[in-house]
């Protein structure tokens, strides 16, 4: 069989690597690359850490605004397409680069498989849910991490070819955990000390394009006694100068420039806590049992706050420095929510019992 798999940003190449080196044992794989993040650190990194082999197709797409981004992806990658014509295009959660990958690829009778299927926050201001239902409803095969993940579908009529896998991030996570803690020398390099720190990341538009959201989270950071640990994210550290909040915050927090996957991990395997937007960090703090405050009103990963894991703290600041002081998840409520780090292989063995029967979706 031969998949071409779409990717873009970075939480896709963390996402990819497991399940292309699953695919790559028995099929063929050509990678997509739409240049949606293209700073080195967003993205050379990923690939050099994570084994991501070469882009075949590197469409240089850039940043943009959703519209330009998504119609250009959309052109550029059905050209790949109809030259290499692929058995499946393979596509990784809810980014323009996702939605542009599965319209293409339907819309040329090429079969479509949607990894990270049925994820909803129920908020459809958000860029990602939109790019989430819409390439949900144009895919073929959808694979789900979590059961809520089949219910959500099932509520909006999909319900065929809809497979329960586990997650492929948890799957790069315990596969690289152990590297990291071996390779990753970020503790001594910042000084700091297991459990002695937090760590933050926030980049959803609904922070960075807010100046008062993004004005309470620093006021908030500013206020709270504690080392913190901020890996910048580009979009991020742009509004901050506009905002002209960028100094204010750079005197209360650690900020370092967005960090490799190694050194990401390590630094949250040994954290007191995580303050992020992020949906992959809420998830990957849940599985390393790192205690997580959610800068959001709501999340996709409602199991991490079923649990007592997660908070959704929203950007209010007197509530985020009142949990910090006090929240304390509690260890006989944490389960086994989002697979044991098989995901990929589930995928794949999926993939090519579909291929065997030739599909027949369309
Ligand atoms: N990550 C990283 N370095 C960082 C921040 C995050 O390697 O400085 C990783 C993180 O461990 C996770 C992924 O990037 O695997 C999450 O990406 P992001 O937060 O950009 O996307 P989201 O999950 O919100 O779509």
């Amino acid at each position: 069989m031969k998949v071409a798999s779409i990717l873009g940003v970075r939480p896709q190449f963390v996402k990819a690597s497991v399940v292309s080196r699953e695919l790559r044992k028995k099929h063929e794989e050509i990678l997509i690359h739409t240049g949606q993040h293209y700073d080195s650190q967003m993205n050379k990194v990923f690939f050099e850490q994570l084994n991501i082999p070469e882009p075949d197709y590197h469409l240089n797409i850039g940043s943009g605004n959703h519209g330009y981004q998504t119609g250009e992806m959309l052109k550029k990658i059905e050209e790949v397409l109809i030259k290499e014509k692929p058995d499946l295009v393979l596509t990784y959660g809810d980014t323009n680069s996702t939605l542009a990958g599965a319209l293409a690829a339907s819309k040329l009778h090429i079969e479509t498989a949607h990894v990270e299927s049925g994820l909803r926050s129920f908020d459809r201001s958000m860029p990602e849910e939109v790019n989430r239902i819409l390439t949900d409803h144009c895919s073929d095969i959808l694979f789900c991490p979590t059961q809520n993940a089949v219910d959500n579908l099932k509520r909006e009529g999909v319900t065929e070819n809809v497979h329960i896998t586990g997650d492929v991030m948890v799957d790069s996570l315990l596969y690289n955990r152990e590297i990291a803690e071996n390779r990753s020398t970020i503790l001594s390099d910042l000084g700091l000390k297991s459990k002695g720190y937090l760590v933050a990341t926030i980049h959803r538009a609904s922070n960075t394009d807010d100046e008062g959201n993004l004005k309470n989270i620093v006021d908030a950071f500013s206020e709270l006694n504690e080392t913190i640990i901020f890996p910048l994210h580009p979009r991020t550290e742009k509004l901050l100068k506009r905002y002209g909040l960028y100094d204010r915050l750079k005197s209360s927090v650690i900020l370092t420039q967005p960090l490799g996957f190694l050194e990401f991990i390590k630094l949250m395997n040994h954290a007191k806590m995580m303050l992020t937007d992020s949906g992959g960090v809420q998830k990957e703090a849940y599985v390393l049992k790192v205690p997580c405050l959610t800068l959001r009103e709501n999340t996709e990963w409602i199991e991490t706050v079923e649990d007592g894991w997660n908070v959704l703290v929203g950007t209010d600041k007197e509530k985020i420095v009142k949990m910090v002081r006090e929240f304390q998840p509690l260890l006989e409520n944490h389960r086994d929510r989002f697979g044991d780090g098989d995901a990929s292989k589930n995928i794949v063995s999926n993939l090519s019992q579909a291929f065997l029967n030739h599909f027949k979706y369309h």
